[in-house]
């Protein structure tokens, strides 16, 4: 996103004992904590971080085991890069993360929001996350199901209890990808939904299709200076769909509808991008700027060059609010506003 303001102080943590000691160290003396991945899923404010920023910068990929009958074993300390262990994956041909091709940031931060994209999460490969209970002051081993992962959710989103040390993926040894998931991705790669392919290609088309999006960095474009989607997907009660459906029958004509998919607990999601398009909020909404919607993906709010982290948030409640007056629908973040709510 590019704003932000300075750190007090950061500290850069490149071993698993440096990252605890440095979260100790903070933590008794009682001072304010920022742990840091990649930046990509951020907002920080213009004043800075009035306390320690640590920036989590280990590193290290341990293959436990690897063969067709038991599949692929991987231990990735929480500071590795996130797409050059996806590129692994695939050249090594383990399946399952390829999907998850391109999206920037750390390991370690993967399972804070459950990260996914294309029907791939990574709840369905993460076998264990080991973490520093901040709490507890000690390190826990978390199951996949203690993680309580659902939708761009699990236990450590909202929390910063728990630092993620580092993260075993549990993959499928082979040459094909994971059943495609994804109806864009299935037609671009010629196959029907739930059909296989080369994992090399299955990276490669979702790299294509996030190059379309903008959901590849590309520094000259102002496309990119984003968090990635700004707003989940609303999961609604059934109730509350139906209600929504009167809402967008009454503005848009009996006819249409919003887009429906079954949401986890026998909830209905349905498509941020979709309302905030039909609420008035289209491709380039607020250009030239400072921030405004990218011209590629309206669910991604940019930086034009010159935002500050309050222009930005400005953006976001203005959209958050429209889509709410028109549709009835509160939509809900996905980066976290450090020091601020939406
Ligand atoms: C262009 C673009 C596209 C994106 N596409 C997707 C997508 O398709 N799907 C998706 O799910 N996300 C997407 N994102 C969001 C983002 O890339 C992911 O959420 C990513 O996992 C964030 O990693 P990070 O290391 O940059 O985290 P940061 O931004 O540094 O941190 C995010 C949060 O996690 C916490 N955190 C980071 N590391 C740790 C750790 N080791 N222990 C404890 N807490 C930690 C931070 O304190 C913060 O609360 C996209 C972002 C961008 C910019």
């Amino acid at each position: 996103m590019r704003v932000g303001g300075p750190a007090a102080r950061m500290v850069l943590a490149e071993t698993t004992d440096e990252l605890v000691d440095a979260v100790r160290e903070v933590d008794d003396a009682d001072e304010p904590l920022l742990v840091l991945g990649g930046g990509s899923n951020l907002v920080l404010p213009d004043e800075g971080f009035a306390g320690t920023v640590v920036k989590v910068a280990t590193q290290g990929v341990t293959v436990e085991s690897a063969d067709s009958c038991g599949g692929a074993t991987v231990v990735v300390a929480a500071g590795e890069p996130w797409d050059p262990l996806v590129e692994r994956a695939v050249a090594e041909g383990w399946a399952g993360i390829e999907a998850l091709s391109g999206i920037p940031g750390s390991t370690g931060a993967t399972p804070i929001q459950n990260v996914g994209a294309y029907g791939q999460e990574v709840s369905q490969t993460v076998a264990r996350v080991r973490v520093w209970d901040r709490l507890q002051e000690q390190v826990r081993t978390m199951t996949s199901l203690d993680c309580r992962f659902t939708y761009r959710h699990s236990l450590f989103k909202g929390t910063d209890r728990y630092v993620v040390l580092d993260v075993m993926f549990q993959l499928v040894v082979g040459t094909l990808s994971r059943p495609v998931g994804y109806p864009d991705l299935a037609a671009q790669l010629g196959v029907e939904v739930g059909e296989r392919v080369p994992l090399a290609e299955a990276r490669e088309a979702v790299l294509a299709q996030r190059r379309r999006r903008g959901m590849v960095l590309d520094a000259p474009d102002h496309d990119t200076w984003s968090c990635g989607s700004f707003f989940t997907n609303p999961v609604l009660t059934p109730a509350g769909f139906a209600e929504l459906e009167g809402r967008v029958a009454d503005r848009l004509g009996a006819d249409v509808t919003p887009p429906r998919f079954a949401g986890p607990d026998g909830g209905v999601k349905t498509s941020a991008a979709w309302l905030i398009e039909r609420a008035g909020f289209g491709k380039g909404y607020g250009l030239p700027g400072p921030a405004a919607l990218s011209r590629k993906h309206t669910l991604a709010l940019t930086n034009r060059g010159g935002a500050g982290a309050g222009d930005v948030v400005a953006l976001a409640r203005e959209v958050r609010d429209g889509v709410r007056e028109v549709f009835g629908v509160t939509l809900v973040n996905e980066p976290v506003l450090v020091g601020d709510t939406l």
